[in-house]
């Protein structure tokens, strides 16, 4: 058996089985479930990788699951990721009515993809013949949302991060896994198309809550402390900043009021703000939070309100690796025709940086879906493109790193240095996490 051929016949076993790899994103698709919830998703791929023979693991950090295969060869470990949870999007049409979620990250294509890279290799008896073995990690929540219900599963001590790969690394989940590789879907128009090598922004997370005193707003505002106007002060402070960001650092600031007061005839004394702070460097990350937590102070301060900022570590920059983006790149041209557009910067995040801050990490973006990620528009123009490009394309890649004793995935392992270690990391979240208060003089 050559490579060649051994990627035929996995490519052949993912072709015969694209109806069962529909119907699971379609089942996905259908039960969207929001980051530590998804019982559903864990439920689904967890049977389906136990009927092909492997042996899995659930609910690893709270839901998610771990495949590995019995017939593994010893050698370095590639896992092949998909990530379970849906995103907040209640104007979506396909939303669900009661949570407002739905898959408009794509996260449904990702698992099915990866089960199909596992259906693939399994039923061509791809494992016997790679110098390594290999995890398909379905993992949850990579969205950073709905905060007051992981703060209450961190006060319940079932997590200690807010985002999935952060718990799964402070677990040793991936203290065995070498290399790691997963998608993320995009709209690049139709037919098979990848973007290879992107790069993307970290974020700091920022929970704030003004507080200021209530008073008849009509009758007595001089005796109250209006929190909404410390809040909208903090709008135009944060303004003030954005000359200082250094383009290079890619800074974005985004803040939301979450809540602008209770009635309309009390003088708002409860206000609270969320913001992501977001850029390309650690330090870049870390200076920016700086002069937005100065401009909050401020504007507290002008109004005499107090103010609390809940600093969180969000997502680290996405790093690329290239020699595995050159290897991605070879096996994604002949579906492709030459799409492959090469060194994009995203300024969103994802916590795929976090892991490639760490160990050597692939992570394309591929088509098939029209609309922009997270809103509305969002849906699958193409199944064949959205899910069996990036299955076949990573399947590719993946029997590529272990063919021949695993040769060129020990390249590149042995030619990776870590922009942190583990422990470096993890102290790099426990420093970022951290709650400020200030005190207003008129309180
Ligand atoms: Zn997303
Ligand atoms: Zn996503």
């Amino acid at each position: 058996m050559t490579r060649d051929q051994m990627k035929k016949a996995v490519f052949e076993a993912i072709d015969a089985e694209k109806e069962t790899l529909f119907a699971l994103g379609e089942a996905l698709y259908t039960h969207p479930e929001l980051g530590y919830r998804e019982h559903f998703g864990t439920q689904t791929v967890a049977q389906l990788l136990t009927e092909l023979g492997f042996q899995v693991e659930q609910n690893i950090a709270v839901t998610g699951v771990i495949a590995r295969s019995l017939t593994s060869r010893p050698g370095p470990t590639v896992s092949v990721l998909g990530e379970l949870d849906a995103i907040v999007c209640p104007d979506h049409p396909d939303a669900d009515p009661q949570t407002g979620a739905v898959h408009a990250c794509g996260h449904h294509l990702q698992i099915a993809a990866m089960v199909g890279i596992a259906l693939g290799l399994q039923r061509a008896n791809a494992f016997p013949f790679l110098g390594g073995s290999v995890n398909f990690m379905a993992v949850p929540a990579e969205e950073f949302v709905e905060m007051d219900f992981r703060a209450r599963l961190k006060k319940e001590g079932k997590i200690t991060w807010y985002g999935g790969k952060q718990e799964m690394i402070q677990k040793g989940l991936f203290d065995t896994t070498d290399i790691a590789m997963m998608i993320h879907a995009l709209d690049l128009g139709p037919g098979p198309a990848a973007v290879i090598g992107a790069t993307g922004n970290g974020f700091i997370g920022k929970e704030i809550r003004f507080i200021g005193k209530e008073a008849h707003a009509g009758a007595a505002p001089h005796e109250g402390v209006n929190a909404l106007n410390a809040a909208m002060l903090t709008m135009n402070n944060i303004h003030a900043q954005r000359e200082t960001f250094q383009d290079e650092d890619h800074i974005r600031v985004h803040p939301i009021l979450t809540k602008g007061g209770d009635i309309v005839n009390v003088v708002p004394a409860d206000v609270r703000m969320e913001s992501h702070v977001r850029g390309r460097t650690l330090h870049g990350m870390q200076d920016a939070s700086k002069k937005v937590d100065r401009a909050i102070a401020a504007g507290a301060m002008a109004v005499g309100a107090s103010v609390t900022i809940e600093n969180l570590p969000g997502y680290l920059p996405l790093l690329t690796t290239p020699e595995l983006d050159t290897l991605f790149k070879e096996n994604a041209r002949p579906f492709c025709e030459n799409r492959l557009i090469e060194g994009a910067e995203f300024a969103g995040s994802f916590d795929m940086g976090d892991l490639a801050h760490l160990i050597p990490c692939l992570h394309p973006f591929t088509g098939g879906v029209s609309g922009n990620i997270h809103t509305r528009n969002f849906t699958v123009a193409d199944k064949e493109t959205a899910i069996l490009f990036p299955a076949k394309a990573l399947a590719g890649t993946l029997i590529d790193l272990l063919w021949d004793d695993a040769k060129k995935g020990k390249t590149i392992i042995e030619g990776f240095s870590p922009r942190l270690t583990k422990t470096q990391y993890l102290a790099f979240l426990e420093r970022t996490w951290e709650t400020r208060k200030i005190h207003g003089d008129a309180l």
